[in-house]
């Protein structure tokens, strides 16, 4: 969290909530010789999680289809990883096809997939276009479908090398608390993001034996340019509040953190479930004074 934020948030709390403090953990490489691809990274949880990835020695494909891709490949490549930025829509068949075909040119191989490209077309239900539906459908949970296959045919292909990690290769799908927490006005990204979550529970399934985990991260309310409105003034950031019991919003560091350790052996039982990083906001915290 910025300086700036920081005094923002002291403005707008009520006086009696502490400080918040950000973690400061020192980057540990944990994924040293890992090969990680990240879409739509050029901004956002996606660009967060590539330099993380980065910093904790992976070597790493940042993928996106629009934005500056410089920054992300810079950072994720200051502490020695090989880094390279490639421009490709996720939701067509054949530009994934060929994003994995130079990645496995250029790198070898993949181990980690970050499943992170989304975007929402917001409407009230009766007003909403197939278009929109068939957008936010199409990237959301086609995308992370064509990545998922393209990851699990080379993770098979390759199997468990030791040297480099005890599994055969990680997806991680950047979900939300909208897979489980319904949302008016947004019935087709919550649709894709429930959709994301038997997606990724029936491949964890399918694959485990093959030693290859697929599990979902689902974040809260995340300071990115997706939800810009959500602290663009005290009022709207004090009412996102009511529904963060933590009283802080979420920084992109907060996923990337979680997402180096998820990819990592530290987590190597973990497959098939979703991990909220949300504040506690699936603590449905309308309930707090009971109901
Ligand atoms: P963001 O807009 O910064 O990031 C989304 C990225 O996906 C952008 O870089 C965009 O260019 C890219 N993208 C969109 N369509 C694409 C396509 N067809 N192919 C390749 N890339 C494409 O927003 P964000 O908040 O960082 O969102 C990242 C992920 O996190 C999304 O899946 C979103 O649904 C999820 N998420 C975000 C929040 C939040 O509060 N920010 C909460 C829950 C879930």
């Amino acid at each position: 969290m910025t300086q700036s934020m920081t005094q923002f948030v002291r403005d707008v709390q009520p006086d009696q909530l502490p400080d918040v403090v950000m973690p400061a953990c020192p980057a540990v490489k944990i994924l040293k010789g890992q090969k990680a691809l990240v879409t739509g990274a050029s901004s956002g949880i996606g660009k967060a999680i590539a330099i993380a990835l980065g910093e904790a020695g992976a070597d790493v494909v940042v993928n996106y289809r629009s934005g500056d891709p410089s920054e992300a490949v810079e950072k994720a490549s200051h502490c020695g990883s090989r880094c390279y930025a490639h421009q490709a829509d996720v939701s067509r068949e054949e530009e994934v096809q060929k994003m994995f075909a130079k990645m496995l040119r250029d790198f070898s191989t993949i181990d980690i997939l970050i499943n992170n490209a989304g975007l929402q077309k917001d409407a009230k239900f009766e007003e909403m276009t197939l278009e929109q539906w068939n957008a936010v459908i199409g990237v959301n949970l086609t995308g992370q479908f064509l990545c998922a296959r393209e990851a699990v045919k080379e993770f098979k292909r390759r199997g468990v090398n030791p040297k480099v990690s005890c599994s055969a290769g990680k997806i991680i799908c950047i979900s939300s608390v909208h897979d489980v927490i319904p949302w008016a006005g947004h019935v087709n990204y919550a649709a894709s993001k429930g959709g994301v979550m038997l997606m990724m529970k029936s491949i964890a399934q399918e694959v485990a034996p093959f030693r290859i985990r697929c599990l979902s991260i689902c974040p809260g309310a995340i300071r990115t340019p997706i939800n810009i409105d959500a602290w663009k003034t005290p009022e709207a950031y004090r009412e996102l509040m009511k529904l963060i019991p933590y009283k802080r919003i979420g920084e992109p560091e907060d996923i990337g953190q979680a997402a180096v350790w998820l990819a990592s052996d530290y987590a190597d039982y973990i497959t098939g479930t979703n991990l909220y990083i949300d504040g506690g906001m699936t603590l449905y915290p309308g309930f707090e004074a009971g109901g």
